[in-house]
């Protein structure tokens, strides 16, 4: 008989247990898990509450140091194509145009100091290409291309997914590009005029190669 009572009371407190559970995780629902990003210590930490997001209205938060979608700083991009040639999956493309004398100080030079020579009419990442691997950051010798903490970035027409960072527009490209055969055809017409006068520049006479040590020609 008292084994009886014992399931009987065992069975009620499992149940009471059970329960228990239930009404807190019911009651934890009503609230959300928290505003902190997974960049906070304790994100992890917070097990109650609703854990789901109302996407589109809501995305996950990301940390300030995430490498997503890559932004062109092109201020500071030197047209050089290092990271055109790096590129695995060659989802960049760049188109340079190089900068005439007169135009070297509208040019002017990146954050760091240096002259820029090249101006970059096109300079466009498609992204939906891109698998952020970061080898185009890591060649980047002025860190122009950055990684930003940007990883929502969908669209419904996958043409939106090229990005373009050029710093000229089509008419400024060929205005500069007529500047650029301009300055070239008249230093080809000062060179002629020079050498029709006959101060055409001598070249130099190729350097004599060293002799080799005595030692090297008798084991040859
Ligand atoms: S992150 Fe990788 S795949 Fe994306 S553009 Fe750079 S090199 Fe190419
Ligand atoms: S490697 Fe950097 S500086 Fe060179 S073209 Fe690419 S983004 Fe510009």
């Amino acid at each position: 008989m008292s084994e009886y009572f014992s399931n009987i009371k065992t069975a009620t407190t499992t149940i009471a247990t059970g329960l228990t559970i239930t009404l807190r995780h019911f009651i934890n629902a009503v609230k959300r898990k928290g505003d902190a990003g997974i960049d906070d210590a304790d994100f992890f930490r917070q097990v109650d509450g609703l854990c789901t997001l109302q996407y589109p209205r809501e995305v996950m938060p990301t940390p300030a140091n995430a490498r997503y979608r890559l932004y062109n700083n092109i201020d500071d991009c030197i047209g050089c194509n290092q990271c055109d040639r790096a590129c695995p999956v060659e989802c960049i493309t760049i188109e340079t145009i190089k900068v005439t004398a007169d135009d070297l100080a509208i040019c002017g030079k990146t954050s760091g100091g240096q002259q820029k020579r090249m101006w970059v009419p096109v300079f466009d990442i498609d992204v939906a290409k891109c698998m952020t691997c970061g080898i185009c950051v890591s060649v980047c010798p002025t860190e122009c291309l950055v990684h930003t903490p940007v990883a929502d970035f969908s669209e419904f027409d996958v043409r939106n997914m090229v990005y373009h960072f050029g710093n000229l527009s089509k008419i400024e490209a060929q205005a500069k590009t007529k500047k650029l055969e301009e300055e070239k055809a008249a230093k080809a017409k000062a060179a002629e005029a020079a050498a029709a006068s006959g101060q055409a520049p001598v070249p130099k006479p190729a350097p004599k190669p060293a002799p080799k040590p005595a030692g090297d020609q008798a084991g040859e």
